[in-house]
């Protein structure tokens, strides 16, 4: 059920964890954002990894949110509940001729590499840390990737991603509402010089948090993405897929991210500034000022 306003928000927590202080304030975020402009904020579950996600680790993070303050719309959406969604996005993209099968694991990948940087430049890296994709799957024709397929060895979708952008002309962009990692503000051009041929989704249908989280956008009619700036660069990517499905493009809005007082970014391994630790110290309004306080990357 939409509100007047039809500013939809989302707070998309991946339940491999306990939530922390950097959760908390992107929630917090989200709940005020959408209360200032009468709207509505939904909460996905992004669950599609299942060798990491826990059920119990769900149940705390809406025990966490509650505890906050936090108010949500329901249903809860859980991805791994809406598989056939992404298979569709997925056979959408393959007719599009936009993704391919692409077989090397990722030891082969970090062996070729290695091999390509000893006697070279440095491989390139995307903003993930992730090295490019080296295989030439993505030159096979498609007798060669039916064999690729039918072959019974794993594989990965990938997706192409100098195709898809040359496929959606030369001038994707959005509208930064927020700030990026260096400042980035106002019209932002999709760089995608800076990724490889990301993976979609694994033969097994694991899905990617990329295809699964744009899907989800689109099928749940989020016009707000409110989210932390390590996912900033990610939007070029996310932009790219929305173009190439005919999805509308949300406003984005990204916040700076709780250091760990050593300049890194909180992860889930930060276990005394999970929700869960501190909340057992203070109370909800003592959180939101811990967040006020805290040091920013
Ligand atoms: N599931 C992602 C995470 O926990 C958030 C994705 C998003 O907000 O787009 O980091």
């Amino acid at each position: 059920m939409h509100t007047e306003s039809d500013h939809i928000f989302r707070f998309a927590p991946s339940p491999n964890g306990e939530l922390h202080l950097g959760h908390a304030c992107s929630a917090l975020l989200n709940h005020e954002s959408a209360r200032a402009c009468g709207g509505t904020l939904l909460l996905r579950m992004e669950d599609t990894d299942t060798q990491r996600c826990r059920r119990h680790y769900e149940a705390q993070i809406l025990d966490d949110l509650g505890w906050l303050g936090i108010t949500w719309a329901q249903p809860v959406r859980r991805q791994s509940e809406h598989l056939a969604d992404y298979e569709a996005v997925l056979k959408r993209l393959r007719q599009l001729g936009v993704v391919y099968p692409a077989g090397m694991s990722r030891r082969e990948i970090a062996e070729e590499v290695a091999h390509r940087e000893r006697s070279g430049s440095p491989w390139p890296r995307d903003p993930d840390g992730a090295p490019f994709y080296p295989g030439a799957e993505r030159h096979l024709d498609s007798a060669g990737r039916q064999r690729l397929i039918e072959s019974g060895r794993p594989f990965a979708w990938r997706l192409d991603v100098r195709r898809a952008a040359e496929q959606v002309g030369p001038s994707l962009s959005w509208r930064e509402h927020g700030r990026g990692p260096e400042g980035e503000t106002g019209t932002i051009t999709c760089d995608f010089s800076l990724w490889g041929d990301i993976i979609l989704a694994r033969a097994d249908g694991q899905v990617a948090y990329h295809l699964a989280a744009v899907a989800d956008d689109g099928l749940q009619g989020i016009t707000d993405i409110v989210r932390g700036h390590d996912l900033f660069h990610a939007t070029a990517l996310h932009r790219l897929l929305q173009a190439l499905l005919g999805l509308p493009q949300p406003r984005y809005r990204h916040h700076h991210l709780i250091s760990d007082g050593h300049g890194r970014k909180l992860s889930k391994s930060n276990r005394d500034l999970s929700l869960r630790a501190l909340r057992s110290r203070h109370t909800p309004a003592d959180i939101r000022r811990l967040i006020e306080a805290s040091p920013k990357i």
